[in-house]
């Protein structure tokens, strides 16, 4: 496990390289590899944790902007299709998973609600960030103003690296997101993410931008564009993914 942030009674956390892969199986996968994948990741998380098993909720993403409410503990929850999940209940354990897409974590101590939302590239075009607020608002009456907010560990953009096409559909995010250098784009995810929740109204001094750059993290947090270029993944093979945790006290 590695922090990432530690506030007001809430942790937040990755899982690290070496606990493995917890990229999530593909809802067309056998039964056996779902139950295996839910059950190893419940124990690497309650083992670090002591977070009753029940209290946890994954997300299984879809690269989409849909956000679920977890606030019935007694099952373990799995959501499918959905890409962020809020809670009010204390001692509930959020979960999504990523390699090099950013995790973004909004924590309204006030009210206690946490959002956590995995913001890669299409989620984050998407701005399911304003999605989480939303959520949060309409469900729990939360206000951007109280919000603390973290944006985990993620590709930088000198190692993310998209064609010229991709890159000019980010122009409209500001000349620092998206520049195009020798026939190449390169995209600053983190900062993409950083101008949409200040535009959601919550304040610069509360939003903590993790400096963990995934590629250059060897050892601590898995990255799809490394694994790709040192050949650990084979042709057309998902990603490895760390798994993120945020836990509010
Ligand atoms: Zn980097």
């Amino acid at each position: 496990m590695k922090d990432i942030y530690t506030h007001r009674g809430l942790k937040f956390f990755g899982t690290t390289v070496e606990q493995g892969n917890f990229a999530p199986p593909l809802s067309t996968e056998p039964l056996e590899h779902q139950m295996v994948y839910t059950e190893t990741l419940q124990q690497v998380i309650v083992k670090a944790t002591g977070v009753d098993v029940d209290a946890l909720a994954m997300a299984r993403l879809c690269h989409g902007n849909t956000i679920g409410v977890f606030q019935t503990p007694g099952i373990h929850a799995v959501f499918p299709m959905t890409d962020g999940l809020v809670t009010n209940v204390s001692g509930t354990a959020l979960i999504v998973t990523g390699a090099d897409c950013p995790p973004v974590l909004l924590h309204d101590s006030k009210k206690g609600v946490i959002g956590l939302a995995h913001s890669g590239r299409e989620g984050t075009y998407k701005n399911i960030s304003f999605q989480l607020m939303h959520c949060m608002q309409v469900r729990f009456k939360c206000l951007s103003e109280d919000i603390h907010a973290v944006i985990g560990p993620g590709i930088c953009q000198n190692h993310y690296q998209v064609s010229s096409e991709m890159a000019r559909t980010f122009f409209g995010f500001g000349f620092d997101i998206s520049i195009i250098q020798n026939g190449y784009g390169y995209l600053h995810l983190k900062k993409m993410i950083y101008k949409q929740l200040v535009e959601l109204g919550i304040m610069p001094e509360r939003i903590l931008v993790s400096s963990d750059c995934t590629f250059s993290a060897e050892g601590i947090w898995h990255s799809f564009r490394r694994d790709k270029q040192q050949g650990i993944l084979r042709h057309n093979e998902r990603p490895r993914s760390s798994a993120f945790v945020a836990i509010m006290s």
